[in-house]
């Protein structure tokens, strides 16, 4: 994976206090980049990850902001903007689950997980493309889901809001390329976060198995994935998928 540096590079990442999103903030700030991050509630996490960038030299704040409420998002591309007056780099990573067969989901599951995980995709990539495109350059990377295209019961509101992340990333792509803006997904599979500590927790060594690279991944190789398709080297690449798996998704048998 790419080690450009992304000196001079301003970055907004959201759901940056935990998991992946940790790890994104991490490496981004690693490779040079100033980086902001979104949290929802977190603040304690929000707190320690920032004291630890800015104690290793790195520019990193945090802020509190619902993805799913466009005043919060709008606030917060104001406030990047008034510090840094840039964002080249847009990664939407936060995201929820709320699982329930369809059959007795509750409304108010399906449209929390609408709501966080593509509304608020739509909300950060509106406020962010605008001064992307007077910039003249822009990298956009969406967190989706093997969930995707892979399914799994109960995951219907979880599966419909990653499909429409990928269907999204690849208009906008087509928007976007001629003002040097890329818009790319990343799929990850089983990674070890709190998102998947219940189902790690009931079933770790059986899913081990069921992955050819029989290890889950680490918040660290999305991470590495979003460093790459923002880097020089993933400067042609733009309306893509990225599965990041441990080929999980090849049907293979062992
Ligand atoms: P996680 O450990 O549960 O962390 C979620 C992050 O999103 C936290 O920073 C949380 O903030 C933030 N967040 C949640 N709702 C938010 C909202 N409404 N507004 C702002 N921030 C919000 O999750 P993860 O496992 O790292 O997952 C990160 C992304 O990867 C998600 O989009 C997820 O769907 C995707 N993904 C994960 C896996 C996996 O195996 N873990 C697999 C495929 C895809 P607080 O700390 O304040 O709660």
């Amino acid at each position: 994976m790419s080690n450009t540096s992304l000196a001079g590079k301003v970055a907004l990442v959201t759901g940056g206090s935990r998991g992946i999103g940790r790890a994104i903030v991490q490496k981004l700030a690693s490779l040079g980049a100033k980086v902001a991050f979104v949290y929802a509630s977190n603040q304690q996490s929000a707190d320690e990850l920032v004291e630890a960038e800015v104690a290793a030299g790195h520019e990193v704040f945090a802020l509190k902001c619902d993805v799913a409420k466009k005043e919060e998002v709008d606030k917060v591309v104001e406030q990047v903007l008034e510090k840094w007056e840039r964002v080249d780099i847009l990664v939407n990573n936060a995201g929820i689950i709320r699982d329930g067969l369809v059959a007795t989901m509750k409304p108010e599951q399906w449209q929390a997980v609408i709501d966080t995980n593509l509304t608020g995709v739509f909300n950060f990539c509106q406020a962010c493309t605008r001064p992307m495109m007077s910039q003249r350059f822009g990298r956009v990377v969406n967190m989706s889901s093997v969930s995707a295209d892979f399914s799994n019961p109960g995951q219907a509101n979880y599966a419909a809001s990653k499909a429409g992340i990928e269907g999204l990333t690849r208009c906008m792509a087509t928007e976007l390329a001629k003002r040097n803006i890329t818009v790319n997904a990343v799929a990850p599979g089983f990674i070890e976060t709190d998102m998947t500590v219940a189902v790690v927790n009931a079933a770790g060594e059986q899913i081990k198995k069921s992955i050819p690279m029989k290890r889950l991944g680490r918040p660290e190789d999305i991470a590495g994935a979003v460093a790459f398709l923002v880097g020089d080297d993933g400067s042609y690449i733009t309306g893509q998928v990225l599965k990041v798996d441990g080929g999980l998704t090849l049907g293979g048998m062992g």
